[in-house]
């Protein structure tokens, strides 16, 4: 466990439901969640730092806290279609 997993679920523990921390039991992350940088470990097993329920909440769509849909979703939106056939057309980049 590195520095940054035991300050995010400092006083955290483990129960029979799932991770105990601030109230709320923690499920642990689904395989969509898989590269995201909110995941944070807690005794050998692997749960958000934003969210209690990842799988409910990808249940509705992409997670809108999900690092890795972002940063994939940021590169597509950098190709215009539009102008990349534009620059094509005139043999540019
Ligand atoms: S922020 Fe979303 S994608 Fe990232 S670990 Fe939490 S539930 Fe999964």
């Amino acid at each position: 466990m590195n520095a940054k997993s035991a300050q995010t679920f400092s006083g955290a523990v483990m129960t029979s439901e799932g991770m105990a921390y601030k109230g709320a039991v923690f499920s642990p992350v689904i395989d969509k969640c898989e590269g995201c940088s909110r995941i944070r470990d807690f005794e050998g097993h692997a749960y958000c730092s934003s969210y209690s329920a990842p799988q409910a909440k990808w249940s509705l769509g992409d997670c809108n806290f999900a690092t890795h849909v972002r940063a994939a979703q940021a590169s597509q939106a950098k190709v215009n279609p539009l102008k990349a056939s534009k620059r094509a057309a005139k043999g540019g980049r």
